[in-house]
C-alpha cells in the first residue's frame, strides 16, 4: 500500500496554528479516528482507492483487488485508466478528468470491466473528491444487483397463477405498441379483450385451487394460439386476459384469432379429477395505432367484450363505432336528463282518441317529446327507459301530469260543451317510488280538471301482480274518480280475468293486434278472431276498448265492425301539438 506511512494518506488538518487544550484532545482523537479509518479501509468489503491529483492509485484496499481479480501489489500506482481498462474510452478518460481537475465533484457510472482471467463483471463506479484530500474510488460489484433487479421487475410484471404477463407488463407493452406502430410495419394494432363465461361458478362450486389451475390451463391454450403470431398474451386479473396484436394486418387477422382461441377453448378441460367445460367471450377491436390511444383501445374493448357477452356470450364481437356511437349518446342523454327536466326541456304532443262509430273526438294522449339542445326533438322511446332507470322518471312524469291537466282544463274552459278526456302514460316507478295518489290529487285540485276527464295508462307488466301500494294506489284513484287504463294491451300477460278484479275501465290494444287488419286481401284470421274475443270479453267486463295504431279507413272500418269503442292512430291524426287539438275543437 502506497502513501505517507503506509497509510491511506488522510492527514489530519495542517492548518492549526497554535494548539490549545482543546485542540490537542481533538488531535488525539483525530489520531485515534484515523487509525480506525485505516482499519474500516482495509476490511471493507466495499472495494476502495484513493487517487492523487493525477489519477494513480495512492492506496488501495484488499477489496478493489479480489474484485478486479488482480494482485494488491500492481494496483498501487496504477493510473486509473489503466486500472479500469478505460484509456481507450475517450468519454470515461474525459469524465474522469472532469472530477480530477475539479471541475466537477462527483462522477457515477455503471461499466463492464474485464479481469485478467477473461472474465467480466457490471460494476458500478463512483469518483467523488472533498476538499483538497485525495478522490475516493469506489467499485460495485452491480451484476448481482441487477440479475435481482430482472428478477424482482419479472416478478412484478408477472402473474403467478398463470405466468402471464401481468395487467402492468401488458400496458407498459401496449402503451409502446401504440407509441411505435405509426412508424412501424402496418401502423395498425389489434385487441382481443376476453373474458371467460362462468369462471365465477366454477371457483365458487369447486375452490380456488381448482380456479387456479383452470386459469393456467386456459393461458396455455391461449398462448398455443397466440404463438405462430407472435402475438402477446396477458392475464388482466381474474377470468380477463388480452392478447395483443403488435403489428396487425387487419380486422381479418383479428377475428380468426378470436375464432382460434374460442376453437381452443372448446375441448374440456381434465382438471383435479374433474371434466371442466368453459367458454368465453371476447370483444375484438383493431384500428390504426395512430387514431388510438392505450386508454381509448381499452374502453374500446371493454364496451366490445360487453357486447359479446349481452349478445348471448360464446362469441367473438368486433367493434363498432355506430354502436357505439348510440351507447355514447344513450349516456350523454342519461347525464343530462335530470336537469333538462329542471330545464323545462320537454314539450307534450297530443294525439286523438276518436270514437270508432261516430267519429267524434273524445280524447287525447299525451305524449311526451324532449326538446334537446344537441340532438334535436327527441321521442320517449330514446329517454322514458333511461329516466326509469335512473329514477327522473318520477319527476318528469309529474310535470306531464300537471301539464296535461292544465292544458285539458283550458280545453274544457273553452268549449264546455265537447269534454276531452286526457290521457296521461305513468311509468311502473311513478307508482313505487312516488306518492301518486297525493301528486294526482293536487293536480287535480291546482287546475280544476274534473277527476273523470283524466285517464292514466299504466301497462300490463305494471299492475300484475299488484299488491300492497299500487293496488291502493289504483283503488285511491278509481274512488277518486280517475280513469285508468291498460297500454298496450296483447303484450303482455293479456290476463283479462285478472284485469277485470282491479278497478280499470278501459284497454288499450297493442298496435300490433291492428297490424293484422292491414290488408283486405290477406287479412290474418288469428288477429280477427283474437281481437273479437277480447273486444267482447271486456265488454261484458265493462271495460271500453280503444285500438291502437289504426293506420287506414279499413282497419278502422273492421275495428268499428268487430265493436271497438275508441281508435287511435295515424289515420286520424299523428301526435300534434296542443293548438291543433285546440282547432280540431273549434
Ligand atoms: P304508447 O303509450 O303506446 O303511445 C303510442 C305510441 O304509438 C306513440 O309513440 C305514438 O306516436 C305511436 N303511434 C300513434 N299512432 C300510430 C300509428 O298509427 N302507427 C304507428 N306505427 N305508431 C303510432 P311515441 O309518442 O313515440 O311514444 C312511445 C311510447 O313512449 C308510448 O307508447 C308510451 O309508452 C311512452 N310515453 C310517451 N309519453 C310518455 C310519458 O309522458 N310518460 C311515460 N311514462 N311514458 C310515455
Ligand atoms: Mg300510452
Ligand atoms: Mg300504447
Amino acid at each position: 500500500m502506497g502513501g505517507p506511512a503506509g497509510g491511506p494518506g488522510v492527514e489530519p488538518d495542517s492548518t492549526a496554528q497554535t494548539i490549545t487544550r482543546s485542540d490537542h484532545v481533538r488531535a488525539r482523537s483525530t489520531d485515534a479516528e484515523l487509525h480506525d479509518y485505516r482499519a474500516a479501509f482495509a476490511v471493507s468489503r466495499s472495494a476502495m482507492a484513493l487517487l492523487g491529483p493525477d489519477g494513480t492509485v495512492l492506496a488501495a484496499n484488499p477489496a478493489l483487488a479480489r474484485l478486479l481479480g488482480t494482485e494488491h501489489e500492481r494496483i498501487a500506482g496504477a493510473p486509473i485508466g489503466a486500472l479500469l481498462g478505460t484509456d481507450g474510452d475517450p468519454h470515461a478518460r474525459g469524465a474522469f478528468q472532469d472530477v480530477l481537475t475539479g471541475r466537477r465533484r462527483r462522477l457515477r457510472c455503471t461499466r463492464r470491466l474485464a479481469r485478467p482471467d477473461g472474465s467480466a463483471l457490471r460494476a458500478e463506479i463512483t469518483l467523488s473528491r472533498t476538499g483538497t484530500r485525495p478522490l475516493l474510488l469506489t467499485v460495485d460489484d452491480v451484476g448481482e444487483r441487477d440479475t435481482l433487479r430482472r428478477e424482482l421487475r419479472h416478478l412484478r410484471m408477472h402473474d403467478p397463477v398463470t405466468r402471464l404477463p401481468n395487467r402492468a407488463l401488458f400496458f407498459e407493452r401496449l402503451s409502446d405498441a401504440c407509441a411505435r406502430a405509426p412508424q412501424h410495419g402496418t401502423g395498425r394494432i389489434g385487441l382481443c379483450y376476453l373474458d371467460l363465461d362462468g369462471f365465477k361458478a366454477v371457483n365458487d362450486t369447486l375452490g380456488h385451487r381448482v380456479g387456479d389451475e383452470l386459469l393456467a390451463a386456459v393461458a396455455g391454450r391461449l398462448q398455443r394460439c397466440a404463438e405462430p403470431g407472435g402475438h402477446l398474451v396477458a392475464r388482466l386479473g381474474g377470468d380477463e386476459f388480452a392478447l395483443l396484436l403488435r403489428d396487425s394486418t387487419g380486422t381479418g387477422q383479428a377475428t380468426t384469432l378470436a375464432t382460434a382461441v374460442l376453437d381452443a377453448l372448446q375441448a374440456p378441460f381434465d382438471i383435479a379429477g374433474q371434466r371442466l367445460a368453459v367458454s368465453a367471450s371476447i370483444g375484438v377491436v383493431e384500428r390504426e395505432a395512430a387514431d388510438t390511444t392505450p386508454t381509448g383501445l381499452m374502453q374500446a374493448a371493454d364496451t366490445t367484450l360487453y357486447w359479446a357477452k349481452a349478445d348471448g356470450k360464446g362469441r367473438w364481437t368486433l367493434f363498432d363505432p355506430e354502436r357505439n356511437a348510440h351507447l355514447m349518446t344513450r349516456q350523454a342523454l342519461s347525464r343530462t336528463l335530470r336537469q333538462a327536466v329542471e330545464r323545462g326541456e320537454f314539450v307534450l304532443d297530443y294525439q286523438p282518441l276518436v270514437a270508432l262509430d261516430t267519429g267524434e273526438l273524445r280524447g287525447v294522449e299525451a305524449l311526451v317529446r324532449w326538446e334537446h339542445p344537441h340532438f334535436g326533438r327527441l321521442s320517449p322511446n330514446r329517454f322514458i327507459g333511461l329516466a326509469e332507470e335512473d329514477g327522473s322518471i318520477v319527476q318528469l312524469g309529474r310535470w306531464v301530469l300537471a301539464e296535461s291537466c292544465r292544458q285539458a282544463r283550458a280545453w274544457q274552459a273553452a268549449h264546455p260543451d265537447s269534454p276531452l278526456v286526457v290521457s296521461v302514460n305513468v311509468a311502473v316507478r311513478q307508482v313505487w317510488d312516488s306518492d301518486l295518489v297525493a301528486d294526482v290529487a293536487a293536480i287535480l285540485r291546482e287546475t280544476g280538471l274534473p277527476p273523470r276527464l283524466l285517464q292514466l295508462e299504466l301497462t300490463e307488466s305494471a299492475v300484475m301482480g299488484s299488491a300492497g301500494r299500487p293496488l291502493q294506489a289504483l283503488h285511491a284513484l278509481h274512488e277518486m274518480g280517475v280513469r285508468i287504463a291498460i297500454d298496450d294491451f296483447g303484450t303482455g300477460y293479456s290476463n283479462l280475468a285478472y284485469m277485470s278484479r282491479l278497478p280499470v275501465s278501459a284497454l288499450k290494444l297493442d298496435g300490433s293486434f291492428v297490424q293484422g287488419f292491414r290488408s283486405a286481401e290477406h287479412p290474418n284470421p288469428a288477429d280477427q278472431t283474437i281481437v273479437e274475443a277480447l273486444v267482447d270479453l271486456a265488454h261484458r267486463l265493462g271495460l271500453t276498448v280503444t285500438a291502437e295504431c289504426v293506420e287506414s279507413a279499413e282497419q278502422a272500418e273492421r275495428l268499428r265492425r268487430i265493436g271497438c269503442d275508441t281508435g287511435q292512430g295515424w289515420h286520424y291524426s299523428r301526435p300534434v301539438g296542443p293548438a291543433a287539438i285546440s282547432a280540431l275543437l273549434g
